[in-house]
């Protein structure tokens, strides 16, 4: 076990908010075509409030600080916060476009000793990167600034949203980050909005393209592994968290509201009103997140995939339950094995009656296919009804 796992796990035990994501700002010097934020400024923190809450944060035995927005370099007193920070000993993470790091900014960085910076790049490409971002030459720019922290030692992490734009070039965007001497993570999650609209959600990857992706060992490593038959949830699992959000993390935004998560929009108090650790030991609905074990998800604990699914209690919010199932999580449990989740079939059987209503109905949210590779007689032992909804 890791020493940052073991800290967590003491965490957890001592009920410490092990680790916190802080964004800055939602403006944005670039206008992601899956950006799930609002990019107006609605009243941010000031310097000040900012200083009062890292103080706060830091009594209330916070380690790990994740900076991030909207662009962080947009703050004109980031370097400010960012030092006061470090001043309070905290291991800090950024996230950043990288567009505005000049040779300068890389050295202060390595000065004032950040754990790592997460650099966003959507491609290997310019006229696919630009063309997400909407930012003539932001590709350019993103990967000069990473050779600059590279050449300063800092750890760099190019991280890529897949989705339908680019798609195909996730293997050149790893060659890049090889060849820089960056680290390399995907993920093909696209968010809803923080407004609850999902149309963005229509640039999820599909269902085969997808499973082509979890398919290469470049990139997933261990294939049979990852791409293993369901397990359905045991003794063990059914008592389990759902994940750290509310147990040892949370999330601030640049207005001050305290969520579980950046990508579990439940307000639980706003730090401008209350102390964080006030919200973070009495807030109800943080109580209510706490409370919440596999064995209490109607639909997830039965399911054949209980034991084996990556489920985000986030987006199973965003869809209008945080008991419920995720469909994004559904979806990649049936990329991954083959296997649909009776809610995804529940979800197929919807869209197919919508279509039989309108045949000029927009694309479906859920596209199903069967994998060649799947037969009726495994679909019928995963769970039954399955074979005939599928095929149809
Ligand atoms: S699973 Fe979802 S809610 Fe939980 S930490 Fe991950 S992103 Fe946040
Ligand atoms: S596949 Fe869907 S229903 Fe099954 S555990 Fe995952 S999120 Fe829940």
């Amino acid at each position: 076990m890791s020493l940052m796992h073991e800290m967590g796990e003491r965490a957890l035990r001592l009920g410490v908010p092990f680790s916190v994501h802080l964004d800055l700002t939602y403006r944005c010097n670039e206008q992601c075509v899956h950006c799930y934020l609002d990019h107006d400024d609605h009243g941010e923190m000031t310097t000040a409030e900012i200083k009062h809450l890292l103080k706060e944060m830091a009594d209330s035995g916070v380690f790990i600080l994740t900076l991030s927005g909207g662009e962080i370099f947009l703050r004109k007193d980031f370097f400010e916060i960012l030092e006061y920070a470090r001043d309070l000993t905290f291991c800090i993470k950024l996230k950043t476009n990288a567009v505005l790091i000049r040779e300068a900014q890389a050295a202060r960085l390595r000065d004032l000793g950040v754990q790592s910076i997460q650099v966003s790049i959507y491609s290997h490409r310019p006229e696919v990167h630009d063309a997400i971002t909407k930012v003539p030459g932001s590709l350019k720019r993103s990967l000069k600034a990473i050779r600059f922290l590279k050449s300063q030692g800092l750890r760099v992490v190019m991280a890529n949203v897949l989705m339908t734009e680019n798609m195909h070039d996730y293997r050149g965007t790893q060659a890049l980050a090889n060849e820089i001497g960056a680290e390399y993570t995907m993920d093909p999650t696209v968010t809803p909005m923080m407004d609850g609209g999902r149309t963005v959600l229509e640039l999820n990857v599909g269902e085969s393209d997808l499973r082509n992706v979890f398919r290469d060992e470049n990139l997933i490593g261990n294939v049979d592994e990852f791409c293993a038959p369901p397990r359905a949830a045991n003794e063990d699992d059914l008592n389990s968290l759902p994940c750290s959000a509310g147990h040892t993390s949370c999330y601030v935004s640049p207005y001050g509201e305290f969520y579980p998560c950046v990508q579990f929009p439940l307000s639980c108090g706003n730090v401008r009103e209350q102390r964080f650790i006030d919200i973070w030991r009495h807030s109800e609905r943080l109580k209510e997140v706490r409370s919440i074990r596999l064995r209490d998800l109607s639909s997830c604990s039965k399911c054949a995939h209980g034991g084996s699914c990556t489920r985000c209690p986030g987006l199973a919010f965003m869809e209008g339950n945080m008991r419920g199932p995720s469909t994004q999580d559904c979806e990649k449990s049936f990329a991954r094995t083959g296997i649909p989740s009776l809610n995804l079939l529940s979800k197929k059987q919807e869209q197919d009656k919508d279509k039989d209503k309108d045949q000029d109905s927009p694309p479906r949210l859920v596209q199903i296919q069967l994998v060649p590779a799947i037969t009726g007689r495994r679909l019928a032992e995963m769970g039954g009804g399955a074979v005939s909804a599928i095929a149809s």
